[in-house]
């Protein structure tokens, strides 16, 4: 009889007990499975076991697995229904457990272990997915540091240091360049201004006993100001101070300009000891894209594609802003001002109405409805322990082909928790509870998978009402879930999402959303929360004609954050001079230059303190591949249906079943029968 562990969080075997998890479990739970972690590490470095995947892996994998599942709870919880205690003990223990992956990925004992598997010939007979787990888990120790020696080890761990230091350092410096600056509004300077904005900046004003409205420079006080404030001069103000933030223009306690020039020498002296010619080769390494110069060339030919439709956008807004809001002279900060009006005028719609129609158990039955028609599963209600009473639990299930009468065979599992509430980090997310593996004890584990999101909760006797744009980010949420889920690949590293590489695996997201945008879809997607009756098609139209408003523009904007990103980090010494690559960036790419003063870069921290460094063309790329994926779909479509069974099973098969076990370009091909191609996206973006 086996008797579950007194603290929840060291009950690893089924599912986690996650209405019973206490702050007061966190440390001791911590401490054991870190002393379990590290004893692996030990034994697995010795020679008592042997350079052998099977060996390695029931020692190490099992270990580091049970700490990912517990950690993977806390830190689910602390984002879920967060409370101070939680917090605390969070904040407290997550530096442990990054330090001891830390330790695991530079270990050159362990690095030596892996390298005398690959030399052994019976290497030669491991299954392709094994393979390439080992291949993957190599090139990370690479990439960690862990094949370098003496003063070089050294300096490497050095420079991880510095930049983890510089990157905190300029996100410090935007958030107090953000908190620093604030404009007392009058009632008159924001006319046009919605209500609940104003009112928001009436009662910031009111809480530091001042008159009149605080407008500050968080997007959501800002950028409504730069959308509807009809009074000139304050948006030219604002956007002055939010362009400038954190630069030389502001007090040199928070200029970010000697800790980007810092960020990116070290970057580069870390290629260098890496053995690369630059950083942006060094960021390639675990990506699809393979080089600098593959992504440069993408990106100019989708800016070269772009620039036609951008030029209209652009003519359009200007002969607009003449036209109807007497603004002969349009300026960078009338731009989404204008736009707006100009936006208004077209497509007018109401989100407000168009919300009456996507009631939650419609569109739930909707989602589950495609889910289980194209991917031949079907999605049934289970039992868990859950953190809150509006969390609710599934299995996914598949019959098993010529038995219709066995009981179906369990696929995955997943939480949904749909609501927004106080104590729930903002935003919606995919994470993983736990992956498909073969265990090394037999047992074969099924994937499990979080799914949350963050819209209105439903009001008394009422079901919930979504935006569209709700909607839209619950099937993105989905298609990685699916990712995670439908995996048939047993080997841990390269199940589902793992060893995906990281400019490949918005694919699957992004392709769920297309849904969201079909007519035949939608139609049964919808239902108006009073009258029964599906989405018009007339206000589908205007919706649909919304979505690519200005797509030309946006294009190019985001080509250009990349392009500079990707320059910065593939021509070493760039550091030296900034402002001139950027402006030369913005020669060749930008139709509406900035002012000279623009210093969009110093507060840019997706490249400077988030991951994206030489990485934020992902974006765009991972865009080409869901749009061009989508296209086999409206191909079945023409002669058929969009929701074509026989294109579901290839893209089951090929993109979803085989998650990380080979190359994101081998699956695409496998499933499109060729490369991918930019046409796709350019016509669903109305740029072709
Ligand atoms: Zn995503």
């Amino acid at each position: 009889m086996h008797t579950p562990p007194v603290n929840p969080l060291l009950d690893t075997r089924g599912l986690p007990r996650f209405s019973e998890i206490r702050p007061e479990h966190i440390t001791g739970a911590v401490d054991e499975l870190l002393r379990d972690a590290n004893a692996a590490l030990e034994l697995a470095t010795s020679e008592a076991v042997p350079a052998e995947y099977e060996a390695l892996s029931a020692v190490l994998d099992v270990a580091t697995e049970r700490l990912g599942f517990a950690w993977g709870a806390v830190s689910h919880l602390n984002a879920v229904v967060n409370t101070p205690e939680l917090r605390a003990a969070y904040t407290e223990n997550m530096p442990r457990v990054v330090e001891f992956h830390t330790r695991l990925g530079a270990d050159e004992r362990l690095y030596a272990k892996y390298r005398a598997m690959l030399a052994d010939p019976r290497s030669a007979h491991l299954s392709a997915a094994r393979r390439r787990a080992l291949d993957n888990a190599l090139r990370d120790f690479v990439l960690s540091g862990a094949a370098l020696e003496g003063a070089a080890k050294v300096r490497f761990a050095k420079l991880q240091e510095a930049q983890a230091e510089l990157g905190q350092k300029f996100s410090e410096h935007v958030l107090d360049a953000t908190d620093a600056y604030a404009y007392h509004a009058s009632a008159a300077e924001l006319t046009g201004v919605p209500e609940d904005v104003q009112q928001a900046a009436r009662k910031l004003a009111e809480s530091e006993s001042r008159e009149g409205h605080k407008i500050t420079l968080h997007f959501p006080s800002y950028f409504p100001v730069m959308q509807y404030a009809e009074d000139r001069a304050l948006r030219e103000r604002l956007y002055t101070a939010y362009v400038s933030r954190a630069s030389e223009l502001g007090p040199p306690e928070r200029d970010n300009t000697s800790v980007m020039r810092s960020l990116l020498e070290l970057r580069q002296e870390e290629a260098r000891l890496l053995g690369y010619g630059n950083y942006a080769e060094v960021s390639m390494v675990p990506k699809m894209a393979e080089s600098p110069r593959q992504v440069s060339e993408f990106l100019r030919d989708l800016a070269r594609r772009a620039r036609p439709s951008a030029e209209r956008d652009l003519a359009e807004a200007r002969e607009f802003a003449a036209r109807e809001l007497g603004l002969p002279e349009l300026a960078v900060w009338d731009l989404p001002f204008v736009s707006e009006k100009l936006k208004e005028q077209r497509y007018a719609y109401s989100e407000q109405e168009v919300k009456q129609y996507f009631t939650e158990p419609k569109v739930l039955e909707g989602l589950f409805g495609i889910i289980e028609t194209l991917f031949e599963v079907s999605i049934r209600p289970d039992d868990a322990p859950v953190w809150h009473p509006d969390v609710r639990f599934f299995r996914i299930e598949r019959k098993l082909p010529g038995q219709a009468d066995a009981a179906p065979e369990l696929v995955a599992q997943f939480y949904l928790d749909p609501y927004a509430r106080p104590g729930k980090r903002p935003g919606a997310w995919m994470d993983d509870v736990r992956s498909r593996w073969a265990r090394p004890d037999g047992r074969l584990q099924t994937p499990v998978a979080h799914l949350v999101c963050n819209y209105t909760a439903p009001a008394e006797g009422r079901p919930a009402l979504l935006t569209h744009d709700d909607v839209t980010t619950l099937f993105h949420e989905f298609g990685h879930g699916l990712h995670h889920m439908l995996t048939q690949v047993d080997e841990l590293g390269v199940s589902g999402i793992s060893g995906v590489e990281w400019d490949a695996v918005e694919l699957p997201s992004q392709f769920m959303e297309n849904f969201c945008w079909e007519w035949d879809v939608l139609r049964h997607l919808t239902a108006h929360v009073d009258t029964g009756e599906p989405l018009p098609r007339a206000l589908y139209d205007r919706m649909l004609a919304a979505k690519n408003f200005q797509s030309g523009l946006q294009t190019l904007r985001q080509v250009e954050f990349a392009l500079v990103d990707m320059r910065l980090h593939a021509e070493p010494g760039s550091e030296a001079d900034i402002a001139a690559l950027v402006a030369e960036v913005r020669r060749e790419v930008a139709l509406l230059p900035p002012p000279k003063f623009n210093r969009f870069l110093h507060s840019f921290s997706h490249i400077f303190a988030g991951g994206y460094s030489a990485g934020y063309y992902s974006y765009k790329w991972a865009e080409v591949l869901s749009a061009d994926a989508w296209s086999a779909f409206e191909e079945a479509a023409a002669s058929g249906a969009v929701l074509d069974l026989e294109t579901g099973r290839r893209y089951r098969r090929q993109v979803l079943e085989a998650g990380g076990s080979r190359s994101a370009m081998d699956s695409f091909k496998a499933f499109r029968g060729r490369e991918p191609n930019i046409d796709a996206l350019l016509r669903h973006q109305g740029l072709a």
